[in-house]
């Protein structure tokens, strides 16, 4: 979500005259933009502040001025703190106020800095912001649906994100229209909860999300579509059925569950059970029987016992993930978990994280292997990292890398073809063209 805002901040300052840099030594504006999620967010934003501090004073000793801006979620949790500890910062804002960045740029200038802007506006961004303009080459971002109000103990979004927001249809499919038309053949479409879009239907009624998908995937020229990040709160049945019947709709679930003790579930107001979660995973497995699933792990959230570490690692060998996350528990400042007893020493935190870890990667594995000597429909996004390869991505997100024979590979990106997997490595895929005949 944060390479798309990035993208956006792009297109409101291109009026401007502002254009990428490839180094922030050229730049006359840099921007961070943070993530509050895990793990001593801030200090990182300080460090990398640190550094931009000595580009900001070398360019001002050639008589060059930058202004220095820090966005994102970090932004939005630490506020005044970031000029108190950054005195040389000019501009703070949160996620919800990028479309106001010209008028920030203009009074740090005026004002020689200190611009903070952190409240959540009346208006909403996306109906201030231009147009997206940036091309994102063969697979893209969107979008549709920002903020959370589910709070789930550990979490810091709901308070950096705002409440729950989704974008009317109608934007979404102009935005993913013009997404196709320069050049992507894949979008996924993103949000806190993306799952739990509903919104403005074109036809002036209420779409659920499973209909914003079959409309974005009947789109003429889109091949794929993704989505993520997805609650198991929010999968309903017609999301199940479009994963059944939508050509384009990748066989792909990032689905995260947390942990695989109904008591942890509990003490993290997840809202959703082991067993809602397994029916969940039955159900998708009935309506598309080789959907990969990918999840998130939280270890050593507070209260967490070795009974309950064995349930979440119960859950892994039932379900078999093709791919997942899994992290400590970080306190977050503000959320309740952060004050909650039974914090769990960063020890067993460790030993935990390693064991799942272990786990999970063995899955991966054994799911990258199984797809050896398989032929899979691979969209090539680029080119590889030897002479003659591309690389592209499986319809179960793999990275595959193919040897071109004869064909000038760099024809194939933004296009499907068909590949015979013939390795399978823990982290990618290995693959030869099928045919040389394209099949989009
Ligand atoms: N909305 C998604 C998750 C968004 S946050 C959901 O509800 O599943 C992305 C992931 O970061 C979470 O799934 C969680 O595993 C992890 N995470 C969030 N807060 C965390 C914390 N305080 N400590 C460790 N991991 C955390
Ligand atoms: Fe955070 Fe996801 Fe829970 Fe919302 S549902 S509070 S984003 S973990």
């Amino acid at each position: 979500m944060n390479v798309y805002d990035s993208l956006r901040m792009a297109d409101v300052l291109a009026p401007l005259g502002y254009a990428p840099t490839a180094s922030p030594d050229d730049a006359d504006m840099v921007i961070l933009n943070t993530c509050h999620i895990r793990e001593r967010a801030e200090e990182k934003v300080f460090s990398e502040l640190g550094r931009l501090r000595l580009v900001k004073e070398a360019r001002a000793a050639e008589g060059r001025q930058t202004v220095l801006a820090v966005a994102g979620c970090v932004a939005q949790a630490e506020g005044k703190e970031i000029f108190t500890r950054a005195p040389y910062v000019d501009i703070v804002l949160g996620p919800q106020t990028y479309h106001r960045l010209p008028e920030m740029v203009a009074l740090a200038a005026r004002a020689g800095g200190g611009v903070l802007e952190t409240d959540f506006p009346a208006e909403d961004k996306f109906d201030h912001l231009p147009e997206s303009a940036a091309a994102q080459g063969v697979t893209a971002f969107l979008t549709i649906q920002e903020g959370c109000d589910k709070f789930c103990s550990f979490c810091v979004v709901p308070y950096t994100r705002g409440a729950e927001n989704s974008r009317p249809a109608r934007a979404v499919i102009a935005e993913a229209g013009r997404l196709v038309a320069s050049g992507a053949r894949e979008i996924t479409l993103l949000g806190q909860n993306v799952n739990a879009w509903r919104g403005a239907a074109p036809d002036g009624g209420e779409w659920g999300f499973a209909e914003l998908i079959r409309a974005v995937a009947a789109l003429p020229g889109l091949l794929r579509l993704r989505y993520t990040t997805s609650h198991p709160r929010d999968m309903d049945a017609a999301l199940v059925a479009a994963h059944r019947e939508v050509g384009a709709l990748m066989p792909f679930l990032h689905l995260p569950v947390q942990s695989g003790s109904d008591r942890m579930l509990a003490a993290m107001n997840r809202k959703h059970s082991v067993a809602d979660y397994l029916r969940i995973v039955d159900e998708l497995r009935a309506a598309r029987p080789d959907i990969a699933l990918s999840s998130d792990f939280i270890v050593g959230h507070p209260g967490e016992t070795e009974a309950d570490f064995e349930a979440t690692l119960a859950l892994v060998r039932r379900v078999r993930f093709a791919q997942a996350f899994s992290f400590k528990y970080s306190p977050r400042p503000g959320t309740p978990a952060a004050g909650a007893p039974g914090q769990v020493p960063e020890e067993i935190k460790d030993s935990r994280l390693q064991t799942l870890l272990a786990l999970l990667r063995a899955q991966q594995e054994d799911f990258n292997r199984g797809t050896e000597g398989l032929v899979l429909p691979v969209l090539f996004t680029g080119p590889g990292r030897k002479p003659g390869q591309l690389s592209g991505r499986t319809p179960y997100l793999q990275p595959v890398h193919v040897q071109m024979r004869s064909l000038g590979p760099l024809s194939l990106i933004g296009s499907e073809a068909e590949v015979r997997i013939v390795r399978g490595h823990p982290n990618s895929l290995q693959g030869v063209l099928e045919s040389e005949k394209m099949l989009a």
